[in-house]
C-alpha cells in the first residue's frame, strides 16, 4: 500500500490531527499539502498537549520523514517559532526528519497586514479570515507575484525579488487603504536570518515522495480544514483559499491521483461549523450549548479560540464530500460527545420545495433553504472515553456506527472516543490496507 490521503469531511475541526496522529504511527513519510497556519491540529500525548499549526503531526514519532509541499503557503517566523517551540519541548526537529518545499509561496508581513485591511474594507462580504495573511499570500501565487522558499534562502534573489513586489504591495497599501508603507529594509532585517536558519530544510518532494511511494513506503498526506471549505467546492464563499479535497494532496505535494490507493474521510459523530455560513443541522441553542461544553475538550477553534457552531451528523453534507473527494473510507471522531445528549439526530435527506435531495447541493445559496429530515437514534447514555475495543461499545453506539455506513455508504474504519492516541477503535489489521 503506498499513499493515504485523509481529508476533512466537514467544515474543519473533524479531529484529523488526533486521527493523523495514529495513523502516523505506521506511517514512514507524514506530508501538509495545502493551507497555512490557519490550521490548528490539537494533540494529546500522555498528559502533554501539542498544537501544531504548519509542521506534520508525524514529527512527534522519532524516525519519521515529514514533509512540507508546495501547495503550503509558509510563513517562516511561524514556522521557525514552531519548531523552536517543539525543541524546547524535547522534540526532535533537524533536516533529518523535516523537509520544506523550496516552492512552498511565502507569507510575509505585508501578507498580513492586507488580509486585516482587506477584511475590515469588505463589510458585508467579509468571510472571517483568521487575518494570518493566508487569503493574499494564495492571491499572489495565482496572481504570480509570490516569493518562495527558494527566493528566501537566496539572500541576494531576496533582495532582488522583494523590491518590485514591495514597491507594488506598498502603493496598494497607501492608494487603496490609506496605510503606511511597509518597510524594505526592515524586511530584509526581519526575513534574511530565516532563509539563513531555515535554508537546511529546504528541498524538492516531487523525486522524494514518488520514490517513496514506488519503494513501498507508507507515505500520509495529512488533510487541514474540511472538504466543506475547499475554494471550489466548498460552501463558497465562506471556504479556505485552498483546495481541501483529496484532490489537493496532489497539486500540493506533487504526486499523481494514480498514486493515491486511500482516501479517508474523517468525520465528527456531529457537525460544527466555524463562521458565517449556512448549517442545515445546526442545533437549538440548549443543545448546541450541551455538545459544545462536552468532553475534556470543547467546541472552540485550536488557533482562534472561537466558539464552534454545533448541530448533528449531516449524511448529504458527507455524501458530497465522499464524492469530491473519492473517499474509500471513515473515521469517526467524538463519539463519545453524544453520550452526553437525550437525544440523537441524524440528516439522512434535505427537503428543497417539493424535492427531496440525497446529496448537499453545490450551491449555498440553495444550502440555507433547505429542510433536513432526521432519524432518531436511540441514546446510549455510556461513558465511552475508556473503551478500545469495539464489542464493549453499547449497542446504542454499535447502532450508530452501523447506520451511518449504510447512509453514507463507506465503512468506519477508525472510530475516536478520546483526544488520546489509545482512546481509538481501529476496525482494520493495519490502516495501509
Ligand atoms: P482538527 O483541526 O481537525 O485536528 O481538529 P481540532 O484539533 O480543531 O479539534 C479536535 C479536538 O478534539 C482536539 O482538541 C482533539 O484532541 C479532540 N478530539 C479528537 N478526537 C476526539 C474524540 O474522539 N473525543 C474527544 N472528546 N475529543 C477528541
Amino acid at each position: 500500500m503506498g499513499a493515504i490521503v485523509t481529508v476533512g469531511c466537514q467544515w474543519g475541526d473533524e479531529g484529523k490531527g488526533k486521527i493523523i496522529d495514529v495513523i502516523a504511527q505506521e506511517a514512514d513519510c507524514i506530508v501538509r499539502h495545502q493551507g497555512g497556519n490557519n490550521a490548528g491540529h490539537s494533540l494529546r500525548i500522555g498528559d502533554q498537549d501539542y498544537v501544531l499549526h504548519l509542521i506534520p503531526s508525524g514529527i512527534l514519532y522519532p524516525g519519521r520523514r515529514c514533509i512540507i509541499g508546495a501547495g503550503v503557503v509558509l510563513d517562516p517566523l511561524v514556522l521557525w517559532e514552531e519548531i523552536t517551540h517543539l525543541r524546547s519541548r524535547g522534540v526532535a526537529v533537524s533536516p533529518e526528519n523535516l523537509m520544506i518545499s523550496g516552492n512552498a509561496s511565502l507569507i510575509l508581513s505585508y501578507h498580513r497586514l492586507l488580509d486585516g485591511l482587506d477584511e475590515e474594507a469588505r463589510g458585508a462580504a467579509r468571510v472571517g479570515t483568521t487575518r494570518r495573511g493566508i487569503g493574499p499570500a494564495y492571491m499572489d501565487k495565482v496572481g504570480r507575484l509570490s516569493l518562495r522558499v527558494f527566493d528566501l534562502i537566496d539572500a541576494d534573489r531576496f533582495r532582488e525579488r522583494l523590491r518590485p513586489v514591495l514597491q507594488h504591495k506598498n502603493r496598494v497599501l497607501s492608494q487603496v487603504y490609506g496605510h503606511a508603507p511597509v518597510n524594505y529594509d526592515e524586511m530584509l532585517a526581519t526575513y534574511l536570518p530565516m532563509g539563513e536558519k531555515l535554508a537546511p530544510f529546504v528541498g524538492d518532494e516531487v523525486p522524494e515522495l514518488n520514490a517513496a511511494i514506488d519503494a513501498g513506503k507508507r507515505v500520509l498526506f495529512e488533510g487541514a480544514q474540511g472538504a466543506l471549505l475547499d475554494v471550489t467546492y466548498g460552501t463558497y464563499p465562506y471556504v479556505t483559499s485552498s483546495s481541501t479535497g483529496a484532490g489537493g494532496a496532489c497539486t500540493g505535494a506533487g504526486v499523481g491521483p494514480t498514486k493515491v490507493e486511500k482516501v479517508l474521510g474523517i468525520a465528527k459523530a456531529y457537525t460544527t461549523r466555524v463562521g458565517e455560513g449556512p448549517f442545515p443541522t445546526e442545533a437549538d441553542p440548549a443543545t448546541a450549548d450541551l455538545i459544545r461544553n462536552a468532553g475534556p475538550i470543547g467546541e472552540f477553534g485550536a488557533t482562534t479560540g472561537r466558539p464552534r457552531r454545533c448541530g448533528w451528523f449531516d449524511v448529504p453534507l458527507i455524501r458530497r464530500s465522499v464524492m469530491a473527494s473519492g473517499v474509500t473510507h471513515l473515521a469517526l471522531t467524538r463519539l463519545d460527545i453524544l453520550s452526553e445528549v437525550s437525544i440523537i439526530k441524524v440528516c439522512v435527506g434535505y427537503r428543497l420545495g417539493r424535492h427531496r435531495l440525497e446529496v448537499a447541493p453545490a450551491d449555498a445559496a440553495l444550502l440555507s433553504q433547505v429542510e433536513p429530515e432526521y432519524e432518531e437514534i436511540p441514546t446510549w447514555g455510556v461513558d465511552l472515553s475508556g473503551i478500545t475495543n469495539e464489542a464493549d461499545l453499547p449497542s446504542g453506539a454499535r447502532e450508530y456506527l452501523r447506520r451511518l455506513e449504510d447512509w453514507v455508504g463507506r465503512p468506519i474504519q477508525m472510530v475516536s472516543v478520546g483526544p488520546g492516541r489509545r482512546q481509538t477503535i481501529i476496525r482494520a489489521e493495519s490502516l495501509f490496507s
